[in-house]
């Protein structure tokens, strides 16, 4: 799957060549120019990754990476802070709000796209392309859809690549640090509660159309996704 870029940044020239480098590095390249619109292309697109301005006008992106980190569905985008400002300081700053990693204007775009390779590489544990079917879901990669008995279902993208890695892995248990390797990727430091959130998220969307018992808790050991009623 090309991974989509979200570069927020509200200074036009700038904006345009971090698309132009993104595009030529061969992912895809969304554009918001403040907080606000920022939101709404996650809600649409779902970023793999999210290249932050740090002085943006109203919500700064301080702030923005902070809320980005609070909000569940957001919390394992990973986040690149750009700024123009380079001191020690503001870099542990940079770090504490949330971002992944963090690089000084002006960049070279041969450094930045290594930087961003590196934190997806981290990030991505690389998931097949191919459609899979199983107990009544459906579930595409490509077209990023989920069905159950034909009628779609609604999956932030956590929940997607966890139903996507589950489906692929069937009747057997994982940890929650298993599904955190598998489904967030090694490096992230996320805690295992986490996995118990978004579990329970992918429940939910499961329910309405009574398939939420796919998703089995096994006492002491983790879950499994079975079609074998417990
Ligand atoms: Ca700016």
């Amino acid at each position: 799957m090309t991974a989509k870029i979200l570069i927020v940044e509200d200074e036009p020239a700038i904006a345009e060549l971090l698309a132009f480098n993104v595009v030529q590095a061969g992912f895809y390249a969304l554009r918001a120019e403040n907080a606000e619109t920022a939101w709404q292309q996650i809600r649409q697109y779902a970023p793999d990754l999210i290249l932050l301005d740090w002085m943006l006008p109203e919500t700064s992106g301080i702030v923005l990476a902070k809320q980005l980190r609070a909000d569940a569905r957001t919390c394992d985008v990973p986040i690149i802070m750009l700024t123009a400002r380079g001191d020690e300081r503001d870099k542990v700053l940079g770090l504490e709000s949330g971002a992944d990693d963090y690089i000084t204007k002006p960049f070279s775009p041969r450094e930045l796209m290594a930087r961003i390779r590196a934190v997806l590489r981290r990030h991505i544990p690389v998931m097949p392309d191919e459609v899979v079917a199983i107990g009544g879901l459906e579930l595409s990669p490509i077209s990023h859809r989920v069905t159950a008995h034909g009628m779609s279902i609604e999956l932030g993208p956590t929940e997607f690549r966890l139903l996507q890695f589950f489906m692929t892995h069937t009747e057997r248990v994982y940890s929650r640090t298993q599904l955190l390797d598998q489904v967030w990727g090694t490096q992230v430091f996320v805690e295992e509660r986490t996995v118990d959130v978004h579990i329970r998220r992918l429940r939910a969307a499961l329910e309405h159309s009574k398939l939420d018992h796919l998703v089995q808790t096994v006492r002491g050991s983790g879950y499994r996704f079975s079609c074998i009623t417990q």
